[in-house]
């Protein structure tokens, strides 16, 4: 028998241990760690609430949590509850799938203060995230702007600008729909540094903002490079810069406005005690492709800045870290430690995207100690005895779904999940 830990319980490390599931049949117990109570990471508290196909996914994740072999092991901080050193002991290879949590800096004056958020900070925020409860998003001005030309940046604006109606059927937290129902915002601004060809917004997820109830996406004309230059372009980015195309035609005949402003690099965040304006230099695209700036500058308002321009992984002690992310040779980092997903490659990609990334590490694992070869070491057991003599009490599946049907037992017809926000919450709703 082996005994193998994946840590983290996003979309890598389920995948992960589907596939280490499949490599060693009845022979291996895969434990799933993870430092929050309950499973599910990015889907939990990354995904849009108003995404719910996209949370779907969690159903295949539930199969692999009710296989016989896969156990999740819940309130467990590795770095600080246990060491890798001590995981290395109890089990025959440890996974790294811990996601990439953390919000990129931007590195310019004034992003300390109130009022600048980073995405991951907002987003835990309507999803529930028990660290992000208290954020209180400075909602009270009429301007807001997103920085960055991604996906993230795309659901920010969307969740700033959707009317209360348009939550229905979402999984939001009724602390958030509160608050972003009780907002002034009228226009947010999403600052580019490069151009429109230069995004990395896609399709499906550019054009709701086409078909929103209150709020119409605004451009002007005169960033596109003529249209012929379309053509070369990857289908998936063509799509969207299409899409960008039709919103330079749109009336803006709604109360509210998502502005597109591209070619601006944000310089500085100003304000008396708190944010009220970003300084913006407009950029030229140099021969590589990156945003230059002309040095020319100018101002855009804003009381509330959200900045979604990447995340980096969390450091563990004694785990090789560069770059926002795990020191690794395809997913190999040293002798019985692995990263995969985010953890392994950075935040790039589809959720999907970590299927084939657990496989191939799942691959290596079983390549290195195939199935049928015996380990001696104590897996679960021996994690058990040794968080019990540190006074840590993980969740385990019963509890995992305790709180879920809490959760459940919640809604409100018609209306959001009440999700608990806090983990004392969630311990108490299990007697713990
Ligand atoms: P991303 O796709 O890497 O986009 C980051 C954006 O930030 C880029 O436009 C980048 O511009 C910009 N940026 C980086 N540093 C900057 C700086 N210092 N100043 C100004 N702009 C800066 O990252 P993401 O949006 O966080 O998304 C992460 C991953 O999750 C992506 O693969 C994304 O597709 C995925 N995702 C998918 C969905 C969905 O499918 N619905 C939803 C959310 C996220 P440059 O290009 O100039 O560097």
């Amino acid at each position: 028998m082996r005994h193998f830990a994946v840590v983290g319980s996003g979309p890598a490390g389920f995948y992960t241990a589907e596939a280490l599931e499949k490599a060693y049949g009845g022979q291996a117990r895969i434990d799933i760690l993870d430092r929050y109570p309950v499973p599910y990471g990015l889907i939990r508290f990354g995904v849009a609430p108003d995404h719910q196909s996209l949370k779907a996914v969690s159903k295949r994740y539930d199969k692999v949590a009710d296989s016989a072999g896969v156990d999740f092991i819940g309130n467990v901080a590795v770095g600080r509850d246990v060491s890798i050193a001590e995981l290395l002991e109890l089990y025959d290879a440890v996974i790294l799938a811990t996601g990439a949590p953390h919000d990129r800096k931007l590195g310019i004056p004034g992003e300390n203060l109130p009022g600048v958020i980073g995405s991951a900070e907002f987003v835990g925020w309507y999803n529930g995230h028990p660290d992000f409860a208290d954020l209180d998003p400075a909602l009270g001005g009429t301007h807001a702007a997103v920085i960055g030309n991604g996906n993230v940046a795309l659901d920010c604006a969307r969740i700033l600008s959707k009317t209360r109606h348009e939550f229905e059927g979402s999984d939001i937290v009724g602390h958030a729909l509160d608050a972003l129902d009780g907002s002034a915002i009228r226009t947010v601004t999403i600052l580019g540094r490069r151009g429109p060809h230069q995004i990395a917004m896609t399709p499906k997820e550019l054009g709701e903002l086409g078909h929103l109830e209150a709020a119409v996406p605004v451009i002007e004309a005169g960033d596109f490079p003529p249209v012929e230059s379309d053509e070369p372009l990857e289908p998936g980015l063509r799509k969207s810069v299409g899409l960008l195309r039709g919103f330079a035609d749109l009336q803006a005949d709604k109360p509210k406005r998502i502005v597109f402003d591209f070619f601006a690099k944000p310089v500085a965040i100003e304000g008396n005690g708190k944010a009220e304006r970003i300084v913006v230099e407009k950029t030229v695209l140099d021969a590589s492709g990156s945003a230059r700036g002309t040095g020319e500058t100018y101002e855009v308002p804003a009381s509330l800045i959200v900045s979604a321009i990447g995340y980096s992984t969390s450091p563990i002690p004694d785990v090789p870290f560069e770059g926002g992310k795990f020191v690794n040779q395809g997913g190999h980092i040293a002798d019985r430690l692995y990263a995969v997903g985010w953890a392994r490659r950075g935040p790039s990609g589809t959720i999907g995207t970590n299927r084939p990334d657990g496989y191939e590490v799942a691959d290596q694992v079983a390549a290195a100690m195939p199935s049928g070869s015996v380990g001696n070491r104590p897996g679960a057991a021996g994690l058990k005895a040794l968080l019990e003599q540190r006074g840590i009490m993980p969740t385990d599946y019963d509890d995992w779904r305790k709180i879920e049907e809490t959760e459940t037992g919640r809604a409100r017809p018609g209306s959001p999940r009440e999700k608990f926000v806090r983990v004392e919450e969630w311990l108490r709703t299990v007697g713990r």
